[in-house]
């Protein structure tokens, strides 16, 4: 009895030791692939090129191979970027790229200092004045948006309208803004600038800005998915996926480091590498692919399913794994609705181990990599943790701000899930 207690006391140290080896290899990983060198995971600097070897090294080191003979899966993208200079000053005071203010990705190179006309709630209210002053020539002069105030709706969609698709032909637009500055990477190019500064920054009237902000259009740049493969008993496969991309940087100095978006990610489908290729039985083959160009639009995704590397109807079930880094407020999955024999299963799975604290159901959605799968024929989820965590797109998503709460009971749900075709 009593050395029966001592081996299951044994036992559950030892499971828990490797659990939390799963923890410390998914920090090890997140704070790789967040570092400066990559560049918030940007394709500016060839950043791309060193972290997927990096990912292709883990692979290896966790023993799965490559598909057929090389881990790479070659595509091109358009996207333009922000990566040279990047200064902001205002009435004299510079600006910290990031905190203060956020570049719209689509924007022009500009360099100078110019006179800013403010339109904001005052000019609306007085349409006599409004109307003169959009009557002049705002081709060297910057135009500052301000729609705190304003309630007429009509009103908020013409600042829309001169913000979005610079109707008034400014040189530079200045939005100032409310909510949190958000960063979103562009496969377009437009011709002006459009900057969004935090009203933390704006306490007097902005007379004059000095800019010099560098952009360049890439054309067809060479990026690649990284795939690796667990061969089973079957060739019909489980696949499991989370992009390795994120928004890349402002400027040389101000990088996006993502570690929620999808550092988590990348560390979730890591370990289930390793998991998988530790299990001695494989019923089926899996599959583990790190997507690149996920946030220019799902372009890794939507390439692969178009040159799948073996039919898309041999694939059991999909998941996606995309911002899991939380988890105190549970998980949602979105296409839970669509195949809801497998998110029963999922749940049921997850009662009866105690593992998240709730698993919501979400309809289909194309907001994340399972999407081109999903409309082509293949059965998936795409995963996300909720709770507290709320840096998204921003300098404030990294490592160290990163829970990980249900990183592990995570971990583990999606294992058994697996286990359980
Ligand atoms: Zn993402």
């Amino acid at each position: 009895m009593k050395a029966n207690f001592i081996i299951l006391i044994l036992l559950l140290s030892s499971f828990k030791q490797t659990i939390s080896q799963n923890l410390a290899y998914a920090k090890t990983i997140i704070n790789t692939v967040c570092s400066e060198k990559y560049h918030g995971r940007s394709y500016d600097f060839g950043s791309d090129k060193p972290l997927a070897e990096y990912i292709v090294e883990e692979l290896k080191a966790n023993k799965v191979k490559p598909y057929k003979k090389s881990y790479y899966q070659d595509f091109s993208i358009n996207y333009n970027s922000l990566s040279g200079n990047n200064l902001v000053k205002i009435n004299g005071s510079t600006l910290k790229p990031g905190e203060d203010y956020i570049i719209s990705s689509f924007s022009s190179s500009v360099s100078g200092k110019y006179p800013v006309i403010t339109l904001d709630k005052k000019i609306i209210d007085d349409s006599v004045r409004y109307r003169e002053l959009i009557k002049q020539d705002f081709s060297e002069k910057i135009i500052l948006i301000d729609t705190a105030g304003i309630k007429r709706k009509d009103f908020i969609q013409a600042y829309e309208l001169i913000t979005i698709q610079n109707y008034l032909k400014a040189k530079a637009i200045i939005r100032i803004e409310d909510k949190n500055l958000i960063f979103y990477p562009s496969q377009i190019a437009k011709e002006f600038t459009l900057i969004s500064i935090s009203r933390n920054c704006y306490k007097e009237t902005i007379n004059s800005v000095e800019l010099d902000i560098q952009s360049r259009y890439i054309k067809s740049y060479q990026t690649q998915n990284v795939i690796g493969y667990l061969k089973g008993e079957t060739d019909t496969c489980l696949v499991l996926t989370a992009h390795y991309d994120h928004i890349g940087c402002m400027g040389y100095d101000t990088y996006f480091p993502g570690a929620n978006d999808n550092a988590s990610g990348i560390a979730m489908v890591l370990n289930l590498a390793k998991m998988f290729s530790e299990q001695k039985k494989l019923k089926y083959s899996v599959m583990f692919i790190f997507f690149s160009g996920e946030e220019l639009g799902l372009l890794g995704s939507k390439y692969y399913t178009e040159n799948p590397l073996f039919p898309l109807s041999k694939i059991k079930f999909m998941i996606n794994l995309d911002m899991v880094g939380s988890g105190d407020q549970g998980i949602k999955v979105v296409n839970g609705t669509i195949f809801k024999k497998e998110f029963d299963r999922l749940t049921k799975i997850n009662n009866e181990n105690n593992y998240l604290p709730d698993v919501k159901i979400r309809g289909a959605a194309a907001n994340s990599d399972h999407y081109f799968f999903y409309v082509n024929g293949v059965k998936s989820f795409f995963i996300y943790t909720l709770g507290t965590y709320k840096e998204y797109h921003n300098i404030y998503d990294k490592p160290e701000n990163l829970p990980l709460t249900e990183f592990e009971d995570l971990l583990r749900l999606i294992f058994d899930f697996e286990n359980s075709f």
